[in-house]
């Protein structure tokens, strides 16, 4: 199973990534855990990552594109994955499309995670005091979700047009989503 998880930064992609991930066996690509990973490394990557993950800002579509591309060359992705923050434009939607096609991989399913704002700047605030994140502090936390309006939002329609789109309310119980998508997994 292929899966994309779409949503607002703090909709909870990546809790119910990681629930997926138990219930499909595939792995939860997380391009934001893959960025931290490099920026607590010291990376030379890490380092240019950091000052524009801390602004609330997105890194380059290169950077990104050869993180990932890297990532599903690995083993465990071949039987598929669960791919948590990537695409985050139309740039980078593309480029996936294209890379998928090149590795003879489609994707299964494009899921977005509909959580109304209020409730995510809530959760950033809770997130934000229990894991210390930088771009969770509420000024971060507006600009982020500005940016995801003008640049990530446009990527539904992208999908949309593609029919791989569904939207889940990520709004209820944890378990809600999860099991939704247990009962019915999508189909190709
Ligand atoms: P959230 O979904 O809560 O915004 P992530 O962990 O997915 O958090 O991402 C944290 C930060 O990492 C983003 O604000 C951005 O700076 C960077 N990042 C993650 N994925 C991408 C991407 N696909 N393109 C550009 N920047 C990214």
């Amino acid at each position: 199973m292929r899966l994309v998880l779409l949503g607002a930064p703090g909709s909870g992609k990546g809790t119910q990534a990681a629930r997926l991930k138990a219930v499909l066996g595939v792995p939860h690509i997380s391009t934001g855990d893959m960025l931290r990973a490099a920026v607590a490394a010291g990376t030379a990557m890490g380092l240019k990552a950091k000052a524009v993950m801390e602004a609330g800002q997105l890194v380059s579509d290169d950077i990104l594109l050869g993180m990932l591309e890297e990532r599903l060359a690995q083993d465990d992705a071949k039987a598929g994955f669960i791919l948590d923050g990537y695409p985050r434009n139309l740039v980078q939607a593309d480029a996936l499309d294209h890379l998928l096609a090149k590795i003879g991989q489609p994707l299964d399913a494009v899921i977005k995670l509909e959580v109304p704002n209020t409730a995510i700047i809530g959760r950033c605030e809770i997130r934000f005091e229990a894991e210390g994140r930088a771009d969770d502090n509420p000024d971060t936390v507006r600009k982020r979700l500005a940016i995801y309006a003008e640049q990530t939002a446009p990527v539904d329609d992208f999908y949309a047009r593609l029919g791989t789109l569904q939207a889940d309310d990520g709004g209820g119980e944890l378990d809600g989503a999860t099991s939704r998508r247990r009962q019915a997994p999508p189909s190709a």
